[in-house]
């Protein structure tokens, strides 16, 4: 049962990579960075916490500038991003506490850590949720983790690779789909996710005529798009076939859910 799981996890994911071949997403590699990215992308467009961004760097060239200033002079410079004085509290607070760990705004060294002890360590900071440390593990430290953001979910439940039923946030659905995705894998299933969830599987009306994975989805058909009507097609969405069985909890055997 399980090796059928991860087989057709497997063939999943060679579908979305023969589509979408893991489009570059424009994330930072350098850690501080994709944190700071992280804040001012809350609750606005990409082009606009973009320009804060920009402008950010622009005014303090240092993060020891930018946790050195008042922070209404940090506000003033991302306030095209929106929630300029929350966010400008927390990028301070942040780095205020990056420095207060390790005496400098540089969190290289961490390369040399473990997947679990990375994830682990950017959980602990101030504002930093699961996923966000799910994202910085993945693009800047390289790790083979699974951010799950709103497409990469609404795509996982339609393909059966999450368990109906799994919240969105936190972290029990990082874990529950690092599981069912095979090692090597995960980061190359949530860029492709991403791209299929933008272009394709809409979360309302998705495109599903000529979807090259209509064959594995649970929720094909017209009208069948709510998580609550695919349970109610399919009972256990790691196996199409099996519609009586409990769902599957965790497949897989490498590092997850750190
Ligand atoms: S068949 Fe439709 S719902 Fe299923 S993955 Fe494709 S676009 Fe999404």
């Amino acid at each position: 049962m399980i090796a059928q799981c991860l087989a057709r996890s497997a063939a999943i994911c060679a579908l979305l990579e023969a589509t979408y071949r893991q489009p570059e997403l424009g994330n930072s590699q350098d850690p501080i960075e994709e944190l700071v990215y992280i804040v001012l992308s809350t609750m606005t467009t990409e082009a606009n916490y973009q320009r804060a961004f920009a402008t950010l760097r622009e005014r303090f060239p240092t993060w020891d500038a930018v946790v050195a200033a008042p922070v209404a002079a940090i506000e003033d410079a991302i306030r095209i991003g929106g929630l300029a004085p929350t966010k400008a509290q927390r990028i301070q607070e942040l780095l205020q506490r990056i420095r207060d760990h390790w005496g400098m705004l540089d969190l290289s060294f961490l390369h040399a850590w473990p997947t679990s002890e990375i994830r682990r360590y950017l959980c602990s900071l101030p504002g930093v949720g699961f996923k966000a440390a799910t994202c910085v593990t993945a693009y800047s430290f390289g790790r083979d983790v699974c951010p799950v953001d709103t497409h990469t979910y609404r795509v996982a439940i339609r393909l059966g690779l999450l368990p109906l039923g799994t919240p969105e946030l936190g972290r029990r659905s990082h874990v529950a789909l690092e599981q069912n995705l095979p090692a090597g894998e995960r980061l190359g299933f949530h860029i492709n996710a991403i791209a299929h969830g933008r272009q394709r599987c809409h979360l309302e009306r998705p495109r599903c005529d000529g979807c090259p994975l209509l064959d594995v989805c649970v929720a094909p058909e017209h009208g069948r798009y709510s998580r609550r009507e695919a349970a109610s097609a399919v009972a256990n969405p790691l196996d199409i076939n099996a519609q009586r069985e409990e769902p599957t909890a965790g497949i897989g055997g490498a590092e997850v859910g750190g």
